[in-house]
C-alpha cells in the first residue's frame, strides 16, 4: 500500500500487508499454540522446517528473539562467539547477548564475510586455564550493516566444517536469507545445509507484519522451545501471523529479484557522484549502503532534505547512509529517489 507519494527507503520492515494478505489472516484456522494446536502455525514450521532441509523448526515473534533463544540454546555463561564484523547480533540488539546469555563476541573478518583461516585463528579452545572457550561461530546472510553482502557458501560450508571438527556450534542468523538465496540462485535450503540452527526471518523483504522462525534437529529446537518461553515469546493464536507468513513466502519470496534489480539502480545512479563512495557491483541485494565524501553534506542533512523532498532514508553515520528496497517501492519510485537524492548530495550547502 502506497501512501502520500512517500517513497520510504528506511527499510524493508516498513512494507504494510496487502489487501490479500489481510485476507487470509482473516480466515486463518487458529488455536492455542501452547497446547500445540494453532494448525496455521503448525503448518508454517513444517513448511519452514521442510524449505530449509531440518527436522524441525519454532515461530519467534522477532529476529532478535531468533538471535537470542539461538545464543541461549547453543552457548553457556562466559563462552566466546564468533560473529562478522558489524554484525545485527553486536549492534542493534541492545546489549541482550550479554545480558541473556552472558557471552562475549569476537568480531572478525571485514565487510560482513570471514574465511576460515580467519576463523581458525581467532578460535580459543576449550579447556584452557585464562581464554574463554569458543563454542559458536554466527554467520550474517546477507550482512544487514555491510550493505546486504552474500556470505560466500563455499566459505560458509568450509567454516561449519571446521567448526564441527572442533565441536563448535554453527549458527546462520538468516533473517534476510531469502535474499541470499534468490541472489546466488540457489535454495534457502543449500544455504542452510552446513548450519546446526538458522533463522529466517518473515517480516524483512517477504513483507510479513511479523515473525521469524529457528530451524534445526529436534534435540536443538526442543531446548530452543524452553528458552522462547523463557524469553516471553510463547505466544497462543499466532496463526493469525503464521497465515501472513505462508503468504509471504509463497507470493512474495521469488519476487525478491525486483527489489535487487531496483536496489541496483539506485547505488548506480549515486555512484555518478563524486561525492558519493559506493561500489555498486557490490550491491546485490536489496541495501544500499553509500558514504558521503568529506565536501559533501553530512548524512543527517541529506536524509533531512531527503524527507522534505518524500523520500525516507536511514542515517547509518555522520557520513553513512542506508537506503532498503522492498515491496511497496517500485522501479519508477526508485528511480525518482535516487535522482532526488542526487540533487541533494551535489547540490551546493551551507
Ligand atoms: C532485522 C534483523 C534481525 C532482527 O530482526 P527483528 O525482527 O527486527 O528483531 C536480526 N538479524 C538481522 C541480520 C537483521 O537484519
Amino acid at each position: 500500500m502506497i501512501q502520500n507519494n512517500i517513497i520510504d527507503l528506511r527499510s524493508d520492515t516498513v512494507t504494510k500487508p496487502s489487501k490479500e494478505m489481510r485476507e487470509v489472516i482473516a480466515s486463518a484456522p487458529v488455536g492455542d499454540d501452547q497446547f500445540g494446536e494453532d494448525p496455521t502455525i503448525n503448518l508454517l514450521q513444517e513448511k519452514i522446517a521442510g524449505m530449509l532441509g531440518k527436522e524441525a523448526a519454532l515461530w519467534m515473534a522477532t529476529g532478535t528473539m531468533a538471535n537470542q533463544v539461538a545464543l541461549r540454546t547453543l552457548t553457556n555463561p562466559g563462552d566466546d562467539v564468533i560473529v562478522s564484523r558489524e554484525s545485527h547480533a553486536v549492534w542493534h540488539e541492545t546489549g541482550a547477548a550479554a545480558a541473556n546469555s552472558g557471552v562475549q563476541f569476537t568480531e572478525i573478518g571485514s565487510n560482513g564475510i570471514f574465511s576460515v583461516d580467519d576463523f581458525l585463528s581467532s578460535i580459543k579452545p576449550a579447556g584452557h586455564i585464562i581464554l574463554p572457550p569458543t563454542t559458536l561461530v554466527q554467520i550474517e546472510n546477507t550482512h544487514n550493516r555491510s550493505g546486504g553482502i552474500v556470505f560466500p557458501s563455499d566459505e560458509a560450508a568450509k567454516i561449519c566444517a571446521a567448526a564441527k571438527k572442533i565441536n563448535i556450534s554453527a549458527y546462520l542468523d538468516g533473517a534476510r536469507l531469502w535474499n541470499a538465496a534468490v541472489a546466488e540462485n540457489k535454495t534457502v535450503k543449500e544455504l542452510a545445509e552446513p548450519f546446526d540452527l538458522v533463522s529466517v526471518a518473515f517480516s524483512k523483504g517477504l513483507g510479513a507484519p511479523g515473525g521469524s522462525m529457528l530451524a534445526g534437529n529436534k534435540e536443538i529446537i526442543n531446548k530452543a522451545l524452553r528458552y522462547r518461553r523463557m524469553s516471553g515469546g510463547a505466544m497462543r493464536q499466532v496463526g493469525l501471523f503464521a497465515a501472513a507468513c505462508i503468504y509471504a513466502v509463497d507470493n512474495n519470496f521469488k519476487r525478491l529479484e525486483q527489489d535487487h534489480i531496483n536496489a541496483g539502480i539506485i547505488a548506480g545512479r549515486l555512484a555518478e557522484s563524486d561525492r558519493v563512495v559506493i561500489d555498486a557491483k557490490s550491491v546485490k541485494t536489496n541495501i544500499i549502503v553509500f558514504s558521503l565524501t568529506e565536501d559533501a553534506p553530512d548524512a543527517p542533512f541529506v536524509v533531512e532534505r531527503a524527507k522534505e523532498k518524500g523520500v525516507l532514508i536511514f542515517a547509518f553515520g555522520s557520513k553513512t547512509i542506508r537506503a532498503v528496497t522492498h515491496l511497496d517501492v517500485t522501479e519508477e519510485m526508485c528511480k525518482k529517489a535516487a535522482d532526488i537524492l542526487l540533487n541533494i548530495i551535489g547540490a551546493e550547502y551551507s
